[in-house]
């Protein structure tokens, strides 16, 4: 089976972006083909600073690798590397009706949010079909934000398949209940565009700063308090196993126990959990014509299958010299 999934190096990776996909990436590269991409394309409708952005693909890439990505497992390629896929993007954008990208969630929150919306935020789930629908993609690991888009994806590629003749194979999402939306420290989603992330290898002092600012509700210390309700309960739950999360979830309901103590206990684990991974990215931010190996490799390997299914679609749809 094919898995496919991107990830925008929009900043740096932040604790939602683990839990909800790259934790998916590492466990699904042990027995499945893998396929991961920086989506640096996607970036370019935030960043507008060429050297930023490289900085950033080439900091994402170092995350992924120090989290525990394994180029010898699965395939890691930068998004640009591959241009087919602009090609395929233009041709679901002929049969791409407006009203299916207005109804998507991502570009309706960051228009709501008041951040200004381009033709390349509108038409970014296109974009992300593209993305899936070239390599021939079966599974796309997730978290709960982009279950819609991987539904247009599908729409999409159903619409193709039914114009032109079977072509392109429809993927399905997999989303992990346990963190499909991680909360930010203002409690909606962790987002680096929202400014509410803990980053993975922030700073310990920062990182400290930032779970200590976590919202909470005005509950006094000897209050009783509601788990499932708590940002920092959740955030707590995504580092501790199952009998710690029951130990905190007791102490939450008695009362007796302040926000600022369940707050250390998140900042501790989230030290803890990511110590080893900290080591790594030192050692391999050192080595970065080992890194520039890793994405070339990649990107040969993602280009050449990305090359058959091009020509497949051009076939179909009458492109080309192959029809
Ligand atoms: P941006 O704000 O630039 O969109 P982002 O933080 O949302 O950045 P993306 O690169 O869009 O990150 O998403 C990468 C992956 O991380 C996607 O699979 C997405 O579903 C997942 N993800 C992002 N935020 C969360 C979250 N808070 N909880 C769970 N999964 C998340
Ligand atoms: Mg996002």
């Amino acid at each position: 089976m094919r898995v496919l999934s991107g990830i925008q190096p929009t900043g740096r990776f932040h604790w939602g972006n683990y839990f909800g996909a790259i934790k998916q990436y590492i466990d699904l590269q042990e027995n499945e083909q893998a396929f991961y991409f920086i989506a640096d394309l996607h970036a370019l409708t935030t960043i507008r600073d060429g050297k930023r952005l490289h900085q950033n693909t080439m900091e994402a890439a170092i995350d992924l690798l120090a989290l525990g990505l394994d180029p010898q497992k699965a395939t890691l390629f930068r998004q640009s590397d591959v241009p087919e896929i602009t090609d395929l993007t233009w041709i679901l954008m002929t049969i791409t009706q407006l009203s299916l990208l207005e109804k998507c969630h991502a570009y309706k929150d960051k228009k709501e949010k008041g951040i200004a919306a381009d033709a390349g935020l509108f038409t970014y789930p296109v974009l992300m079909a593209a993305d899936i629908l070239l390599y021939d993609s079966d599974l796309v690991p997730v978290g709960q934000d982009q279950i819609q888009h991987v539904e247009v994806t599908r729409d999409l590629a159903q619409r193709f398949n039914s114009l032109f003749g079977e072509t392109l194979i429809l993927p399905e999402s997999r989303v992990l209940d346990t963190s499909a939306k991680v909360p930010g420290i203002d409690g909606e989603k962790m987002s680096k565009s929202y400014k509410n992330v803990i980053e993975i290898f922030e700073d310990p002092k920062k990182q400290r700063k930032k779970v200590m600012s976590i919202k909470t509700d005005s509950a006094t210390l000897e209050d009783p308090k509601n788990p499932d309700t708590c940002a920092v309960y959740a955030l707590y739950k995504l580092f501790a196993n199952d009998e710690q999360q029951a130990e905190l979830a007791q102490r939450y309901r008695a009362g007796g126990m302040g926000y600022g103590e369940a707050k250390q206990a998140v900042h501790d684990a989230a030290l803890e959990y990511f110590g080893p991974a900290r080591e790594r990215r030192e050692q391999l931010a050192a080595d970065t014509s080992t890194l520039n190996d890793i994405l070339a490799e990649g990107a040969h390997k993602a280009r050449e299958k990305g090359k058959q299914v091009l020509d497949r679609v051009q076939a179909a749809c009458g492109l080309g010299s192959k029809h």
